[in-house]
């Protein structure tokens, strides 16, 4: 098997990624960034779950200092989460945290490179790819080749789901009888998914394409 380090968010994607790589990787770590979201204890929650169901060592990271460079309405409570058109510029640039996944990816490989993690797995997927250039297969190459120069272990970053939609990410998570009812996917904290922000609407959309909307209870 190949020895694996996971981005774990909590969310949908982080969940596939990591159930739909069961059989070839087996995943030694998973991490979890604190960087101030609104939806932090949530996602730990979530997170933890789903390590627990795929006995998967789990890890949070404190990024404080993130939370203080972010101006946007993820972290800050003086902004409002976007409630506009689906996959806009505008609503991308609301939610956009500064070098997120380059930074996640950069820690993970400095564990990876640590423990000998021959392979870093995130959930990057094809409709986060159009509205987020580091979703994009693009950048999954790229990064990997810098870490080729940065790391001893020179880890390659796996993104499993990246020529996949939401709607074929909530399918395959159906298929494979994946826990779908553990993720926290929502961009804001509380007792259920707030089904108004980007992220609820996408999943909400998925789980409708899926005929499967009772997985997941959204407050509207
Ligand atoms: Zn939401």
């Amino acid at each position: 098997m190949k020895k694996a380090v996971i981005l774990m968010s909590g969310g949908l994607d982080s969940l596939v990624a990591a159930g739909f790589t069961q059989d070839e990787y087996e995943i030694s770590l998973a991490l979890t960034f604190d960087y101030g979201q609104k939806a932090l204890d949530n996602e730990i929650k979530s997170a933890t779950a789903i390590c627990d169901y795929y006995s998967i060592p789990h890890r949070t990271i404190k990024l404080d200092w993130l939370k203080e460079i972010s101006q946007t309405a993820l972290v800050n409570k003086d902004k409002q989460l976007p409630v506009s058109d689906l996959g806009t510029e505008e609503s991308a640039k609301a939610v956009w945290i500064p070098n997120r996944n380059g930074l996640f990816l950069n820690i993970a490989a400095a564990f990876a490179d640590s423990y000998g993690y021959d392979y870093i797995l995130y959930g990057a997927n094809k409709d986060e790819g159009e509205t987020f250039s580091d979703n994009t297969e693009e950048f999954r190459r790229q990064v990997t080749k810098v870490f080729e120069t940065s790391t001893q272990v020179k880890p390659k970053v796996v993104a499993p789901l990246i020529n996949y939609t939401k709607d074929d990410i909530v399918r395959i998570a159906i298929e494979c009888n994946m826990p779908l009812g553990l993720v926290w996917s929502c961009y804001k904290s509380g007792k259920y998914h707030c089904g108004e922000c980007e992220s609820c609407r996408h999943l909400k959309n998925a789980l409708k394409a899926n005929h499967r909307e009772d997985i997941i209870v959204f407050e509207k």
